[in-house]
Parts: C-alpha cells; sequence; structure tokens
C-alpha cells in the first residue's frame, strides 16, 4: 500500500474509522437563537474529506461527524427545527425528546445574555429526568466581563456551566474536552443473535397503514386500545412474540397499541418515535398501504431505516382489498418511488386475513443475514481487480482514477473502505455498490462504501 501513496497508519486509521460502527450521538438542545447552529459549526469544523454514499430516498440530513482530541463522535444539530408549526416550548421539548431518545449525550445551549427561562428550566427537567449526560453550555460569552454571568447558571442544577463563544471560538476547547468525558466510548449496541437474546424488530409505518393490526395479527389476540393525551410521555415497552419457532422482540410497541391523538404535529412525534424504534432495533420492517400512493412519508420512514444502517423489510399491506388496476400502478409506484431500496425484501400481507403472514419471517431472515455479511479481503479485492479492469473509471482531466484495493471494515451494516487514486465520481459508486449486491447479496441490507483517496 505504501509505494500506492498511502501509508499503513492511513489505512489502518480508514479501516478503524469506517469499521467502528455506529457513533455515539451528541445532540444539541436549546431555545431558538441561543446559538445551537453556531456551536454545531464549530464543533464541526473542517468536514472529512471521505465520501461517503449514503442510500436513501429522500436526504434531510441533521446530523453531522466531528471529531475532537481524536475521537469520533455525531453531533445532531436541532437548530433548524421547524417552530411555527407547535410553538416554540413544544419545539424545544420536542429536541429534548429527541435527545433523550436517541442521543448519548447532550450540549445544553443557554444564551447568558437572556440567562436562563422558564423554558429553559423546563428542559432541563426533562433532561434531568432522563438521566442522560449533560454538559451545559454558557453561550455568548465573548469576553472575560461575560464569565460573571455564566456562574448564574450553577442554579440549573446541572452542574458546571461552561463558558463559550461559538461565535469566536472562545471556551469551546474546555466544552468539547467535558463532552468526551460525557460521551461513552461507543452507543449501547449489543446487537442480538447466537448470544445477545432476541432480535429486534421495529415495525414502522405511517399512521392508519396497519401496523397495529399486524402486531395484533402476529401477536395471536387483540389487545385494548389506549386513548392517550397529547405531550404526555410515552413508555416504550417492547413485546417478545414468537414467530416461525423464533422470539423476537419487537421494540416500542407502545407506540403502536397505544393511539395518540394530536390536532398538530402528529406526524411530527410520530417520525420522533419512529426514529427512537429503529436506533433500538436490528431490522426494520415498514409496512405501506398498498391501497394508497406511496407518499414522501412513506418515503421518509424507509430513509431512516436506511439511514440509521438497519437491515429492512418492506411489508406492503391491505393486499385483500387491492383490484387488478391499483396493483399494476402499485408496481410503477414501487419501481418510481422506492427504487433505491430494491434491495429490501418485499412481501404482500394482508393484516386482516393474514394472508402471507408465514412470508414475513423468512424476509425477516434473509434481510438480517445480508445485514450480517462478510466478505473476506482476498475475494473483495480478486472481485475489484476484475471488475476495475474490464470496468475503469472514465478519464477525467487525462487522469483516471483507480480503485486500487479495498477491504470490507464492519457489519451491521456491511461498510466498505476503498482506497483511490483519484477522485472517484458518484455514478462508478453506484456502479460498484450494483455490482457488489450482484456478486455478494446484501438482500436486505443497506451497505456503506466510503472511498479514500490519496491526497
Ligand atoms: P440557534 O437558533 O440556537 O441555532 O442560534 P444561531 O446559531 O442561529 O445563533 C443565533 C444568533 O446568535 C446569531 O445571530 C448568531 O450569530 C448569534 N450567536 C451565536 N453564538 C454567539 C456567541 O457566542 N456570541 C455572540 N455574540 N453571538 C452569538
Ligand atoms: P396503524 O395506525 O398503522 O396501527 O393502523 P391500524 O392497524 O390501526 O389500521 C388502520 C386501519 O386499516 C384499520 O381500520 C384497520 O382495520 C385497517 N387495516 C389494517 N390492516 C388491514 C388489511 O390488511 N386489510 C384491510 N382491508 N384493512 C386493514
Amino acid at each position: 500500500a505504501a509505494e500506492e501513496g498511502f501509508d499503513v497508519a492511513d489505512v489502518e486509521g480508514a479501516i478503524e474509522a469506517a469499521g467502528h460502527g455506529p457513533l455515539p450521538v451528541l445532540a444539541v438542545v436549546g431555545r431558538p437563537n441561543v446559538g445551537k447552529s453556531t456551536l454545531v459549526n464549530r464543533i464541526i469544523g473542517r468536514r472529512e474529506a471521505v465520501v461517503e454514499d449514503k442510500p436513501g430516498v429522500t436526504r434531510d440530513r441533521v446530523t453531522y461527524e466531528a471529531e475532537w482530541a481524536g475521537r469520533r463522535f455525531k453531533v445532531v444539530d436541532t437548530g433548524g427545527w421547524e417552530q411555527d408549526v407547535l410553538g416554540i416550548d413544544a419545539s424545544v421539548a420536542a429536541q429534548a425528546e429527541y435527545a433523550i431518545e436517541a442521543a448519548d449525550a447532550v450540549v445544553f445551549v443557554v444564551d447568558v445574555k437572556v440567562g436562563a427561562t422558564d423554558t429553559d428550566e423546563a428542559v432541563v427537567r426533562l433532561l434531568r429526568k432522563a438521566g442522560k449526560p449533560v454538559v451545559l453550555c454558557a453561550n455568548k460569552v465573548d469576553g472575560p466581563s461575560g464569565e460573571a454571568d455564566a456562574t448564574y447558571l450553577w442554579s440549573l442544577g446541572l452542574g458546571e456551566p461552561h463558558p463559550v463563544s461559538a461565535l469566536h471560538g472562545r471556551g469551546t476547547g474546555d466544552m468539547l474536552d467535558a463532552v468526551l468525558e460525557a460521551l461513552p466510548d461507543a452507543p449501547e449496541q449489543s446487537f442480538g443473535g447466537a448470544l445477545g437474546g432476541p432480535r429486534r424488530i421495529a415495525l414502522i409505518g405511517r399512521p392508519n397503514v396497519g401496523k397495529s393490526s399486524l402486531l395484533n395479527k402476529v401477536a395471536g389476540e387483540e389487545r385494548v386500545v389506549v386513548n392517550e393525551i397529547a405531550g404526555t410521555t410515552r413508555d416504550p415497552v417492547d413485546e417478545l412474540i414468537e414467530l416461525g419457532g423464533t422470539t423476537w422482540k419487537f421494540v416500542d410497541t407502545a407506540g403502536i397499541r397505544k393511539r395518540v391523538h394530536l390536532q398538530q404535529g402528529a406526524d411530527y412525534y410520530a417520525s420522533l418515535r419512529t426514529a427512537a424504534a429503529v436506533e433500538k432495533a436490528e431490522v426494520a420492517v415498514v409496512l405501506i398501504d398498498a391501497t394508497e400512493n406511496i407518499s414522501v412519508q412513506d418515503q421518509r420512514i424507509v430513509t431512516m431505516a436506511v439511514e440509521a444502517g438497519r437491515a429492512m423489510v418492506i411489508a406492503y399491506n391491505k393486499w385483500d382489498t387491492l383490484d387488478e388496476e391499483r396493483r399494476y400502478y402499485l408496481e410503477r409506484e414501487i419501481e418510481t418511488e422506492l427504487g433505491q431500496v430494491a434491495w429490501a425484501p418485499r412481501v404482500n400481507v394482508s393484516a386482516r386475513t393474514g394472508r402471507h403472514m408465514e412470508k414475513l419471517v423468512p424476509a425477516i431472515e434473509t434481510a438480517l443475514a445480508g445485514w450480517e455479511t462478510r466478505v473476506p479481503t482476498g475475494r473483495l479485492n480478486a472481485f475489484l481487480g476484475e471488475l476495475v479492469a474490464a470496468h475503469p473509471h472514465p478519464v477525467r482531466g487525462g487522469k483516471q482514477p483507480r480503485i486500487l484495493f479495498g477491504t470490507q471494515a464492519g457489519t451491521k451494516p456491511p461498510r466498505f473502505v476503498l482506497f483511490a487514486s483519484g477522485f472517484i465520481e458518484a455514478g462508478y459508486r453506484r456502479f460498484i455498490e450494483r455490482r457488489l449486491r450482484e456478486e455478494f447479496g446484501f438482500d436486505g441490507t443497506p451497505i456503506h462504501i466510503s472511498v479514500r483517496v490519496r491526497e
């Protein structure tokens, strides 16, 4: 590798980084205008020169990768979250809820020029109840004179306020040291399997696609439906269900069992809950109502599962009511709207009649197998060598970038690192992904390919 321009440390570092799997997640929360986005930009700093293809349908990216003192983590910027739908308080509470569910640690930003408001106090209560580590950022301390204001924030009971100027960078280093102490080395990710207990399934889909019907069908019993009042916290409850001779854990079924009636922002809360369920699961079963047009919301849910790197099965429900015409159009829609996840095993079911329920477990098993597939380095490089020889990258500016070698750095989902002699175009990266799938399977799993380019 050295003579190709990569030294051993580069290569090992890249493999280690790519194989690390899910990084710990830091959420930055706070009221509007306290400086969250400014702080996030400061934390991210220079973007890594790694080209990463995240297959997905839509790309609402809210997380960034960051590194401090040699440790990598993800940062969730809640700064751009919509406020007008729910009002400021609800929006800030939703950020806190997200942080509580999805983040490993939280930076709570307060504007020292304003001081702690009632909204801030309310968020503090939520955060403390959740027990997630919190680093208190006293922002807009642009000079020494502001530090006295920061000390008032001791009163929030979150420990030491870290005086910071997100705008100028003052104090951010010390604050990031505290963040690293708060972040776990790796997020809790004890995936199931042979020794890890039951495999975890998230049953997701937009409201009314038939999630609770399906759950009742597979669980073999009817359950009482409980009404719930907007805004109350829901205890996530997992259910163990035996299917096809194996016990599976359906995660966060409380959110499915209970009907949440919200006049506003129902979709928004539903999507927070979906994100949390997906985080906890190994495989997502995305339920789509086959009688209705595939919507942007369906695509968002699919994208969530893909971006979280989970195995995925797509189940088209209410098949009992489809006529021939709808079936025809559905196939077209699937091609155009969900073509990018054609790798996901598909089942056409009816939660009402029980149609094809028996196909669900084999599809889930296929997806999990793809998710765990590991290609030995020798085989991968033999394949890459032939591929590159038969289909070289187009010449650009008199040069021909080449894939030099590659390795699979991790599984769950499969993650590849390719080393190249020049910038590899997106089209060619997608081509490689397609060929990897043709060669090695990977049914039911997203695959990550990052390309390191010799500088
Ligand atoms: P967000 O709504 O919490 O994401 O806040 P922004 O990051 O958009 O910042 C809101 C405003 O505060 C912007 O005008 C920023 O320039 C300003 N701001 C952010 N951080 C600082 C800081 O450390 N010092 C000062 N003086 N202004 C800041
Ligand atoms: P959820 O909001 O995703 O949990 O959806 P529900 O399970 O509450 O189902 C919404 C509606 O679709 C209910 O009226 C169900 O009776 C109906 N439904 C669910 N599955 C099927 C199905 O397979 N066929 C038909 N015809 N209706 C279904």
